[in-house]
C-alpha cells in the first residue's frame, strides 16, 4: 500500500505525544526526531525535510499549543497542514488556451507511464469536458510506442495522428497540429519520446518540439515508485523545459512518498494529476489536502 511505512511511523510519533496529558518541549523534540526519520526513510528530499521539520517544530513549541488542553491533537493538525502545504495547498487546474486547441505536451522517462497517461488524460477530458482531443504520436524511438498509442486511441475512440517512425518528431508535431486545426480539435496531446535517463539529444528534441508547438501545458510524467530519483528527474526536465506541471503515476503501488512530498518544493511546479492504476479511468486530479490525509492514515 502507498505510504504504508510513512503512515505507520508518523502514527507512532503521534501516539507518543497522545500518551502524555501534558506535552513538554522535550516530548515535541522527540516527536520531531521521529517524524524527521520517517520522512527521510520515505525518501523525501533532505532540504524539504529540513524546512518541514523547522516549520512544524516552531509552531508546535508555541505556548498556545503546549499550554492548550489538546496539545497532541494540535501538533497533528500542524503536521497535517504542513504536509498539505509542502504538496502545494490547493489543486491546480490544467492551463487552457483562450483559443482552441489547448496544446498539452507530455514528457518523461521511458517506463514512467507517459503513453498510458496520454490516453488517460484524453479520456478524462472527454468524460469531464466532452472534449474532442487529438493525440499526436511523436515517440518514434521506443519500439511499439506508436502502435501502443494507436491501440489506446481505438479503445477510447480518440483520433491519433501518426506518421510511423521514420519522420522527424518535430515534423510529425507540425503536421499533427495542422490536422487538429482542420478538424477543430479542442485539445492536442503530444506523446514525446522517453529515454532511460535524461540525455542531451532527447532534451534538444523536446526543446525543439516546445519551440514549434508553444504548448499551454508541459506535463512531466514521473513514476512515484522511484522516490527521490523522480524528484531529480523532475528537476532535470524543469531546468531544461520549464515544465508547467507533473503527473505522478503508480500511486496504486507501494510508493514510499518521497516523490509526492518533494517535487513541488524542489521544482516549484504543481502536481496536477495522479495515476492510480493501469486502466484508462485511473487518473485523478491531485488534491494536496486529500493526499496529506492519506499519508497520515
Ligand atoms: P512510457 O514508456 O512512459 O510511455 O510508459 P507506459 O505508458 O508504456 O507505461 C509503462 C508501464 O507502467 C505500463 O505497463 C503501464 O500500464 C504502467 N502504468 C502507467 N501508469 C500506471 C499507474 O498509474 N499505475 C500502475 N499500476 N501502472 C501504471
Amino acid at each position: 500500500m502507498a505510504f504504508e511505512g510513512l503512515s505507520e511511523r508518523l502514527q507512532k510519533a503521534f501516539s507518543g505525544l497522545r500518551r502524555k496529558g501534558k506535552v513538554s518541549e522535550d516530548d515535541v523534540r522527540t516527536a520531531m526526531r521521529e517524524i524527521r526519520l520517517a520522512l527521510l526513510e520515505a525518501d523525501v528530499n533532505f532540504g524539504v525535510v529540513k524546512d518541514f521539520i523547522k516549520t512544524v517544530r516552531e509552531q508546535a513549541l508555541g505556548a498556545e499549543v503546549l499550554d492548550s488542553l489538546t496539545p497532541a491533537q494540535q501538533i497533528i493538525k500542524i503536521v497535517n497542514d504542513e504536509l498539505t502545504k509542502t504538496m502545494g495547498e490547493a489543486a491546480v487546474p490544467l492551463n487552457k488556451s483562450p483559443h482552441i486547441p489547448t496544446i498539452i505536451m507530455m514528457v518523461g522517462l521511458q517506463g514512467a507511464g507517459k503513453t498510458t497517461t496520454v490516453g488517460k488524460l484524453s479520456n478524462y477530458l472527454k468524460e469531464n469536458e466532452k472534449a474532442r482531443p487529438l493525440l499526436i504520436a511523436a515517440d518514434i524511438y521506443r519500439p511499439a510506442a506508436v502502435d501502443q498509442l494507436k491501440t489506446i486511441g481505438e479503445q477510447l475512440s480518440v483520433p491519433v495522428f501518426d506518421m510511423g517512425v521514420d519522420t522527424d518528431p518535430v515534423e510529425i508535431v507540425r503536421q499533427g497540429l495542422a490536422q487538429a486545426a482542420l478538424q477543430h480539435n479542442d485539445y492536442v496531446i503530444i506523446d514525446t519520446a522517453g529515454r532511460l535517463q535524461i540525455d542531451e539529444k532527447l532534451m534538444t528534441e523536446l526543446a525543439n518540439i516546445k519551440e514549434l508547438a508553444h504548448p499551454d501545458e508541459i506535463l512531466l510524467v514521473v513514476d512515484s515508485m522511484t522516490g527521490q530519483a523522480a524528484t531529480e528527474v523532475a528537476q532535470g526536465f524543469n531546468d531544461r523545459l520549464d515544465i508547467t506541471g507533473v503527473v505522478l503515476t503508480k500511486l496504486d503501488g507501494d510508493t514510499r512518498g518521497g516523490a509526492a512530498l518533494s517535487i513541488r518544493q524542489v521544482t516549484g511546479k504543481p502536481i496536477k494529476f495522479i495515476g492510480q492504476g493501469e486502466k484508462m479511468d485511473a487518473l485523478d486530479v491531485f488534491y494536496p489536502d486529500r493526499m496529506a490525509n492519506r499519508i497520515l492514515g
